[in-house]
């Protein structure tokens, strides 16, 4: 495999932008090798600037649902640029968009745009402290709810309740505010509650995580989590940036038939545009500024570019009857051809799916929280996900990833992915 052009264009950018990437798991740095640079991509197909071609398992980690170039999202792109790309002014699209997304997830009654996942998690999490008056939020670990300050704390040390720091230029006084719980332990939750009485103002969780790879709620967990919300006047907030409008329609509230008070959207819901969302009960909702005290605006917010791809992407998901059975149906054949090869090659691994979202983790144990993920054997998977690159199969380079079946993996493709697996695992053993 020629990569000569990615190599002289990693190096061209490492000059020019820090480690040569605007967002650091493209780096390659946890498979180690460099990064490829992608010139373009069609269904199920990526390209890179070598012309190598790929199937696609990343898909803009989690956009592209129905495959690159969707003819639906490009028409709707090309009837909306002649209008001019932006006015920071209301506009028809977004009415439409806000309604649609109102008739399609469960918990949103009102909904804010934003320009990604980020913004959505952070602006949920100050009108959460706004509406109830709270300081203090309680999240889990392995968790990603994007960049915002108070979501970089890691567990802290013995009896500490608080959390630290997980990069610089965190404070403190924003790290204890943010409380750390072990995903799938409701117990975990009431030490929380008991020993923070009257100030937690939020919980905030992926209902599917799929940040420590992919990590699906035991029975009763979610509802759990709403009955302990609800006794102590907490608000739930599902961050479904990742889940929204992948597992179902509605997302995994949908699926799991667990009502948070508030939702975060993102990804899938920009149709491949840098689209963030908010939402959840009117009197909630009714806090944010104008009509409420909480402040929260954005100059691109709502952009009608970003919002005529949006749209284009929902109505398709929200029409489409039989896509997420399909998107199961291919996710679970590629999965068990995975455990047949693990068979053959006498190895075992843990595999966690749902939907189209799945995680092959290497190491034999069940992985249910972070602490059981962080078990797998990271170089192993380095190994394993160059191997894979090399079949022409593009992984996410990172064990602590969800993988996303997209509509345009077909039958052959599938049989090509569980081929390069059964090769990918004899070659590293
Ligand atoms: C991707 C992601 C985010 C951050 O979204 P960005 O658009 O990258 O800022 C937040 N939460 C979850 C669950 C995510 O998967």
């Amino acid at each position: 495999m020629q990569t000569q052009r990615s190599q002289t264009l990693f190096e061209e950018a490492q000059h020019v932008i820090p480690g040569g990437v605007n967002s650091p798991v493209r780096a390659f740095r946890a498979v180690g090798g460099n990064p490829l640079f992608i010139k373009s991509a069609e269904g199920a197909y990526i390209y890179d600037e070598d012309d190598n071609q790929y199937i696609e398992l990343i898909n803009s980690w989690g956009p592209m649902i129905l495959g690159h170039r969707n003819p639906a999202v490009e028409q709707a792109l090309a009837e909306a640029i002649p209008h001019s790309v932006s006015y920071g002014a209301p506009t028809s699209r977004e009415v439409e968009i806000a309604q649609l997304i109102v008739s399609m997830v469960p918990s949103i009654e009102k909904v804010r745009m934003v320009n990604s996942g980020t913004e959505a998690a952070m602006s949920a999490a100050r009108l959460a402290r706004g509406y109830t008056g709270r300081d203090k939020f309680i999240k889990f670990e392995g968790c990603y709810h994007g960049h915002g300050d108070s979501f970089l704390i890691a567990a802290g040390s013995g009896a500490m309740t608080m959390g630290e720091p997980n990069s610089p230029g965190v404070t403190q006084g924003t790290a204890q505010d943010t409380l750390l719980a072990t995903f799938n332990d409701l117990n975990s939750i009431d030490r929380l509650i008991a020993s923070n009485p009257d100030n937690i103002s939020m919980i905030m969780i992926e209902p599917v995580a799929g940040n420590m790879g992919c990590v699906l709620p035991n029975e009763g967990f979610l509802e759990g989590l709403r009955a302990r919300c609800d006794e102590y006047g907490i608000l739930l907030i599902f961050d479904e940036v990742m889940t929204g409008f992948r597992l179902a329609p509605g997302g995994a509230q949908e699926l799991y038939g667990v009502t948070p008070d508030m939702s975060a959207l993102g990804k899938i819901i920009g149709g491949g545009l840098p689209v963030g969302a908010y939402g959840g009960k009117k009197e909630v909702m009714d806090y944010v500024s104008p009509v409420g005290p909480v402040y929260q605006a954005g100059t691109l917010s709502g952009n009608p570019i970003a919002m005529a791809a949006g749209y284009a992407m929902l109505t398709q998901l929200q029409k489409h009857q039989t896509l997420y059975q399909q998107l199961t149906e291919t996710t679970e054949t590629i999965v068990n051809g995975i455990k047949e090869n693990m068979k053959r090659l006498n190895v075992s691994y843990t595999i966690n799916h749902v939907g189209s979202m799945f995680s092959l983790f290497f190491t034999e144990h069940p992985v249910y929280d972070f602490e059981s993920a962080s078990a797998s054997d990271t170089k192993l998977f380095g190994a394993y996900f160059q191997e894979m690159l090399k079949r022409g199969i593009y992984l996410a380079p990172s064990q602590f990833e969800a993988l996303f079946v997209s509509s345009a993996i077909d039958e052959a493709m599938v049989e090509t992915i569980v081929r390069a697996n059964y090769e990918s695992l004899k070659a590293i053993h």
